[in-house]
């Protein structure tokens, strides 16, 4: 028996109550495999229409960049070489550099080499099931960034069978181009969302953070003040088995979905940033977690741990306004 719940739909619940000018510009468009939603104020209708479309399409080319889904797209062929040694477009060398470094300072919590952890669960088709015990170490032998190396010539080399999904970051990077896009075309107040990475540009904001088990409710609500907010939980991709829950967010040391957390909201600079660190805070749980939130004075944060009690960053209550 399961049950997938796809979208974080309390986010979308919850920006219908900030404050509305008569001049927001809202609309939503499907990408990414959630529900991404542009808002644009201050500018008239038809230049937050362009500004938007041009944000929407630079997401749409995100998704197909970044796809595990897309045949002959960039990772899509990494994942189905039998090659060693792969040469892929700068952009995603890029963001494979930098996934590097959040795989270091999160001790190998954050790790985009799981793909074949989440095809042994099932959570790259609709019906997912825990895997028995060998499939689920031949997964994890062909698992972790250490069997992948971007060379000094920008290849990158693997071990035979290792794949790779950007799923934990895909999205936040999408909403950092997106904004970049909306303020290439003018705009002073806008905000995209992609199913709860949500990174604003000017103006003030009202971000719902979703309840992880009661989808109406909100725990709380942070205007993030030009920053980026990111949350993972383990209601979003999930199905029960026997009574237990188990879902989309790896340990990758053990190929097991994370226990000890029920959701991770970050605050960063960036979104890419905030949803790596999301999803790594989401497998380090809330004591190992809320130590590394609270080591750098530029991230803030929420967990709500497995019982559901909330541990916050000091600094997070400065963004709460509810
Ligand atoms: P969501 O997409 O629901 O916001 P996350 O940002 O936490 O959630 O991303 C989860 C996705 O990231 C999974 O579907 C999987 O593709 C990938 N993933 C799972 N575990 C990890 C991990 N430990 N590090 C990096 N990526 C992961
Ligand atoms: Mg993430």
């Amino acid at each position: 028996m399961y049950a997938l719940a796809l979208f974080a739909i309390g986010f979308f619940i919850a920006l219908q109550i900030g404050r509305q000018q008569d001049d927001t510009v809202k609309r939503t468009q499907v990408a990414l495999g959630t529900l991404i939603e542009i808002q644009v104020r201050g500018m008239e209708r038809v230049d937050a229409w362009r500004a938007m479309d041009a944000a929407f399409a630079e997401i749409r080319r995100v998704d197909t960049l970044f796809s595990t889904y897309t045949e002959g797209a960039p990772v899509w062929s990494f994942n189905h070489t039998a090659d060693s040694v792969i040469a892929l477009p700068s952009e995603v060398i890029a963001l494979m550099r930098r996934c590097d470094t959040l795989t270091r300072i999160t001790g190998g919590a954050f790790d985009i080499a799981v793909e074949e952890l989440v095809r042994v669960w099932g959570f790259d088709g609709d019906a997912p099931t825990v895997p028995d015990s060998a499939a689920l170490a031949h997964a994890l032998a062909r698992s972790g960034w250490t069997k992948i190396r971007v060379n000094e010539s920008g290849l990158v080399e693997k071990s035979p069978g290792v794949t790779i999904n950007f799923g934990a970051v895909a999205k936040g990077y999408a909403v950092d181009r997106a904004v970049a896009v909306l303020e290439l075309h003018g705009v002073h107040e806008g905000l995209v969302n992609a199913g709860g990475e949500v990174r604003a540009t000017g103006g003030t904001w009202s971000i719902g953070i979703q309840h992880p088990r009661s989808p109406s409710e909100l725990v709380a609500v942070i205007d993030p003040c030009g920053r980026a907010v990111a949350t993972s939980g383990d209601y979003e991709q999930y199905f029960e088995q026997d009574n237990r829950r188990y879902h989309h967010i790896f340990d990758p040391a053990t190929g097991m979905p994370a226990r000890s957390c029920q959701s991770v909201t970050v605050l960063a600079a960036d979104d890419l940033t905030a949803d790596a660190l999301a999803t790594a805070v989401f497998v380090m749980g809330p004591r190992k977690g809320m130590e590394f939130l609270q080591r750098d004075p530029h991230i803030e944060g929420m967990i709500i741990d497995e019982q559901g009690v909330e541990h916050s960053t000091p600094g997070f209550a400065t963004y709460r306004t509810r």
